[in-house]
């Protein structure tokens, strides 16, 4: 018997997270599914059983439950975020040629501008009153009035997370796809920080036999609606990923489909990409497939591949069949309706 850790979070979250659990109860797998209560501070015996668990599985944060997420992310030092952007046929992507878009973006979740560090500018000035940019303008010349945000990036930041993209992009080599890491940064506005990454990520990347591309975020952007088949494993800096990663979402049919796995040292746990929805939170219509999918990356992990991929299957003949549809694809299904439609096709 494995035993699952399931933190619904808020809004949409409690529904996606309910409905994904029956399923994966109805699968029949030797799954305990336990439900220890949320809060903030998030409660020391949640945290036991979370760190005790074979898989945690988290719905949505929003302003409540915040401190959920943060435990999972931050306090348990969930450093890589592993986003698939894939599409199924049936899925709504507004792109004419979605088919066969299947990339992974890598998110660095630990460094950059998360989780906020921020102050009052007055603070900034009177530390560091000629912190200048390069155009020789000081942080005085600004006043007083405002507020800055600090970016913060190391080395060992961006040398572990190379080489998890690479480890990443080996596995996917292995199975037929490019072999390439795409590094997103901004390193011609920020050259020392992002630079950085520039500078540790390529080495890296091309000492593994690997094939490396670099595009600053808007081109970036760009290049994910466009050329998305050309994409393999996307390496973004924590704000980059976090922002392309909806995009990428919405590419392959919306942000109702999108799953992650996040991963650090002996610690990982598994999410949706999407928040809370509080615009349709309560009526249950929100799409499970994203929290779904992201149990199939749990069950993964777990040692349950098998199962994992008949999973993905299912999900894959749900959407080709198209009779059971959320209605962000275009349908009238409730939550419930199609995580009963990828039970019976698991089954
Ligand atoms: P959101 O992802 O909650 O929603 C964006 C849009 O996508 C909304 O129109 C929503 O209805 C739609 N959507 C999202 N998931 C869907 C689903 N499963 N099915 C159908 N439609 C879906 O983003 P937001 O509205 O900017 O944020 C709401 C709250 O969620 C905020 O408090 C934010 O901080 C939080 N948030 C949390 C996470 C997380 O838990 N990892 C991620 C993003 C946002």
């Amino acid at each position: 018997m494995k035993t699952v850790v399931a933190l619904p979070g808020e809004g949409i979250g409690p529904e996606v997270v309910d409905a994904t659990c029956e399923l994966l109860i109805g699968t029949g797998l030797p799954l305990e599914i336990l439900t220890p209560p949320q809060g903030a501070p998030l409660p020391d015996e949640t945290q036991r059983a979370a760190r005790a668990a074979d898989g945690v599985l988290f719905g949505a944060a929003g302003p409540k439950t915040s401190a959920v997420v943060s435990w999972l992310r931050w306090q348990m030092a969930a450093w890589a975020g592993v986003r698939p952007i894939r599409f199924f046929p049936g899925m709504r992507s507004p792109l004419a040629e979605p088919h066969g878009i299947d990339y992974l973006i890598v998110r660095e979740n630990s460094e950059g501008l998360y989780p906020g560090r921020e102050g009052a500018l007055a603070d900034l000035v009177r530390l560091m009153p000629d912190l200048s940019d390069r155009t020789g303008r000081t942080v005085k010349d600004f006043g007083t009035e405002g507020r800055f945000a600090v970016k913060v990036v190391t080395p060992r930041g961006a040398e572990r997370i190379a080489r998890f993209a690479c480890d990443l992009a080996r596995r996917r080599q292995a199975r037929g796809k490019p072999g390439k890491v795409t590094l997103v940064t901004k390193s011609n506005v920020l050259p020392k920080t992002d630079g950085l990454y520039d500078e540790i990520v390529a080495p890296i990347v091309r000492t593994a036999g690997l094939a490396f591309e670099h595009f600053h975020v808007d081109d970036a952007a760009r290049r994910l609606v466009r050329f998305p088949h050309a994409m393999d494993v996307v390496l973004c800096m924590n704000l980059y990923g976090d922002i392309l990663s909806d995009l990428g979402a919405e590419t392959a049919g919306g942000l109702g489909l999108a799953p992650s796995g996040n991963f650090g040292d002996g610690w990982a746990y598994f999410e949706s990409v999407h928040g809370s929805a509080p615009d349709i939170a309560g009526r249950g219509i929100a799409n499970p497939t994203a929290t779904i999918l992201s149990a199939a990356l749990m069950l993964e992990h777990m040692g349950l591949s098998d199962e994992a991929q008949r999973l993905e299957g299912a999900v894959a003949r749900v959407y080709r069949d198209g009779k059971v549809l959320t209605p962000d694809q275009g349908g009238a299904a409730t939550t419930r309706d199609l995580a009963h439609a990828v039970l019976a096709a698991y089954r």
